[in-house]
């Protein structure tokens, strides 16, 4: 008997274990996806570690552009784009369910700069997760900078504000709160194919948010999916800039691109 109850504790503790576990994966990712190469974690798992959160500073907000950008949102046309179209509210353009927009100017290596902010809820509570201030940065149209309001938000790391979506969090949590503008200064390198296809070298990232620095250097799998492992397919050398369209009204402004060549 006493055997007996120790064994129904045992079960009952890893019972209530397993349930514990069950609703953190339902309340922020996966485990049923493919394991990362090279790391313990799942696409899009919520037991992967949360990034530390950090104060950031006044970094960059409002900062104007250097001589040799490439303007593409200056706050009162949105000519640069195509898609959408997104709504120009007070010196922004916003998310309004149309769909995504992209650059019509094309880029390979090049630096970005922009500033987003996430709609606010009032007193409400507003959605959690992946439904709070979605979209998304992607080069080539494929290979994503996640935008998300994570301020006090958790979502499964490799999708919250700043990651790889899919393949690699941010090192840290640099959010501001919604309703404040964040920016986001990308060096991105694309990829390089060989004439018959194959990947030469990967396309990489560095990302700051909002002045911190989030990824440096870090390679990219492949093109952004959901819940299954990046893989690239063979592209020119330059690629549209597109802005994800996820159903949350986000601003966006101050966006400007340098084409990256090196120097002689
Ligand atoms: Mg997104």
């Amino acid at each position: 008997m006493l055997h007996c109850s120790k064994a129904l504790t045992a079960l009952f503790a890893s019972a209530t274990t397993f349930f514990a576990i069950q609703s953190q994966d339902d309340l922020l990712g996966y485990q049923d996806t493919p394991v990362l190469p090279g790391t313990k974690w799942h696409v899009h798992d919520g037991l992967r570690p949360q990034p530390k959160v950090v104060t950031p500073g006044a970094a960059g907000i409002a900062s104007t552009a250097p001589s040799d950008a490439v303007i593409l949102f200056d706050g009162t046309s949105t000519d640069g784009w195509t898609g959408g179209p997104w709504k120009l509210e007070d010196g922004a353009m916003v998310i309004n369910g149309k769909g995504a927009v992209r650059s019509k100017g094309e880029f390979g290596d090049c630096q970005l700069h922009l500033e987003w902010k996430a709609p606010t809820y009032g007193d409400a509570k507003g959605p959690g997760g992946q439904g709070r201030g979605n979209s998304g940065v992607f080069f080539f149209e494929r290979y994503e900078v996640q935008v998300l309001d994570c301020f006090e938000n958790q979502t499964y790391p490799d999708g919250m504000t700043a990651a790889l979506y899919g393949q690699e969090p941010p090192m840290v949590n640099a959010c501001r709160p919604a309703g404040e503008w964040q920016t986001y200064d990308i060096c991105f390198r694309a990829p390089r194919f060989t004439d018959s296809g194959e990947l030469e070298s990967p396309a990489m990232a560095t990302v700051f948010h909002n002045g911190l620095c989030v990824h440096h250097g870090r390679a990219m799998d492949g093109a952004t999916g959901h819940r299954a492992l990046a893989k690239y397919s063979a592209h020119g050398p330059t690629g549209r800039i597109q802005l994800q369209d996820h159903g949350n009204p986000i601003a966006f402004r101050n966006i400007w691109v340098r084409p990256l060549e090196p120097a002689q």
